[in-house]
């Protein structure tokens, strides 16, 4: 493969993150705010087609011409529970969910962002079905954020609350069958600058923001809960946005496909166009749409502007604080002491993301106690990269040695280029035959002492001190457990 050169390239990149907050009801309606999984009899089907009509200004928007020029049927699965008259579009829209407002306003906070006086639904053409009316409700909740990455300040052009749309069930020919359990559900939608430079710099803001998201407790984490669309474009090209790509690992090749692609229409002296496209699983995108323009935009005249009052705001930002610290704790399994501690230090992104694939409570005190222990010996901790402890982690494979160890090892991680599988590869694990024999050697020795207390954990420390690192303590704890029931 290559190397692009994205600088030279004058690659731009901006990033459109959609989220479904987990809230009990839908934004504008009181229907639960769930997907159906399995059909049932009392579902009622409708058909609906859609025509295209100029907006305000007496445009028609171009991507509303191709859709309509599909001629398709649309039918709607409606859901006894789950969606009721609002999501038909027979009825007029309900106040917005207080708790929906609630949650947005919390994300744009955290989000670095201001807060508009007041929040104005808007109405946003879409018109390839998902949305009965033809269109989908959106405001501005906040604007002008921004986040931090390795290579530089990623700034937030706008946060978002917007309904989702239906969610299709099949394509048959001309008709397309939507259901309507996923219309209206609150859904907050993050939009950057294009201001990342590089695939590598794009993985990391959307991995920065989806764990913002994450801490707030307030949104789904299920697989799909967050969907990412990027905005791509490079010098003498276009922008095209590229449509749900599902998984963070697939960003970087997904920029890298379309830079490829535009790059290759640059050099052969065409247009590059301004596409919608739909991301593939190998990260090659395909053409969806060409892109709206900015007729698709007019006000909701069903809904009066909500505003946003001192008590809101301060009400937003003080259950973000509590629920924060206390649902970071709840969720990983910390101490709510460490779980404060690393959301004082602003090491709660880290954290996230690096107990993903290791024990949270040892990746807490590492972040929290060891680093500042390594700080103190005047080593330089800023080389422990995100990037470079996830390897860490990662090549430890869930083995756990003792905090010496521990620090040993981390010292020549952040002392020394050599690659995390090395550094990991250098503790030595003892086989189970040697650690039962430790075991059975302490039982013995500690017998009236273990008959009168808390057996289990007294032989656990004793062993875990004799091993020096060199033996997991799941697995000790499960051989303790083993001779005990022997002796008894
Ligand atoms: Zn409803």
């Amino acid at each position: 493969m290559e190397d692009l050169d994205y600088k030279k390239l004058g690659m731009k990149c901006g990033l459109e993150i959609h989220v479904q907050l987990s809230t009990k009801n839908k934004l504008f309606c009181s229907c639960l705010s769930r997907l159906v999984k399995e059909d049932n009899d009392r579902l009622l089907r409708i058909q609906r087609r859609l025509r295209t009509v100029a907006g305000e200004l007496g445009e028609i928007d171009t991507a509303a011409i191709h859709e309509s020029e599909k001629g398709k049927t649309f039918e709607y699965v409606s859901y006894p529970e789950e969606s009721c008259l609002v999501e038909l579009d027979e009825e007029i829209i309900h106040d917005v969910s207080p708790a929906a407002l609630s949650a947005a306003l919390q994300i744009a906070r955290l989000l670095n962002c201001e807060i508009p006086d007041e929040i104005h639904f808007m109405r946003k053409l879409v018109i390839d079905g998902s949305n009965i009316s033809g269109f989908q409700r959106t405001a501005i909740v906040g604007m002008n954020g921004f986040i931090d990455t390795d290579f530089g300040r990623v700034r937030i052009a706008n946060v978002s609350l917007e309904e989702d749309s239906a969610q299709i069930v099949s394509r048959l020919g001309n008709k397309d069958v939507y259901g309507l359990d996923r219309l209206g559900m609150p859904l907050v939608e993050i939009g950057t600058e294009a201001d990342i430079h590089s695939p590598e710099q794009a993985r990391q803001a959307a991995e920065k923001i989806g764990g913002l998201l994450k801490l707030t407790g307030k949104v789904h984490s299920h697989l799909g809960a967050i969907r990412q669309d990027l905005n791509v474009s490079i010098s003498g090209g276009a922008r095209s946005e590229i449509k749900g790509v599902q998984s963070l690992s697939l960003i970087p090749k997904v920029i890298e496909e379309e830079v490829k692609r535009q790059l290759a229409l640059v050099l052969a002296g065409k247009n590059v166009h301004k596409d919608v496209r739909r991301a593939l699983p190998d990260g090659s995108t395909e053409f969806l749409r060409p892109l709206p323009g900015a007729a698709r935009l007019y006000p909701e005249t069903d809904h009066v502007p909500v505003a946003v009052t001192e008590e809101m705001l301060t009400e937003a930002k003080k259950t973000m604080k509590k629920a924060t610290a206390e649902e970071l704790s709840e969720r990983c399994k910390i101490s709510l002491e460490l779980a404060r501690q690393i959301i004082n230090e602003n090491k709660a992104v880290l954290f996230e993301s690096l107990s993903e694939n290791y024990d949270p409570s040892i990746v807490a005190n590492i972040l929290t106690s060891y680093l500042k222990e390594m700080k103190s010996e005047k080593i330089a901790v800023e080389k422990l990269t995100e990037e470079r402890l996830k390897e860490f982690f990662s090549a430890l494979n869930g083995r756990q040695p003792a905090k010496e160890t521990m620090l040993r090892m981390l010292r020549e991680l952040a002392m020394t280029a050599l690659p995390a599988e090395k550094i990991a590869s250098s503790i030595e694990t003892l086989p189970d035959s040697d650690i039962r024999k430790i075991v059975e050697k302490i039982i013995k020795s500690n017998k009236d002492a273990i008959e009168k207390y808390n057996a289990a954990n007294i032989i656990m420390g004793l062993v875990m001190k004799e091993v020096k690192g060199k033996a997991q303590g799941n697995k000790v704890m499960k051989i303790i457990q083993e001779e005990i029931k022997k002796t008894s």
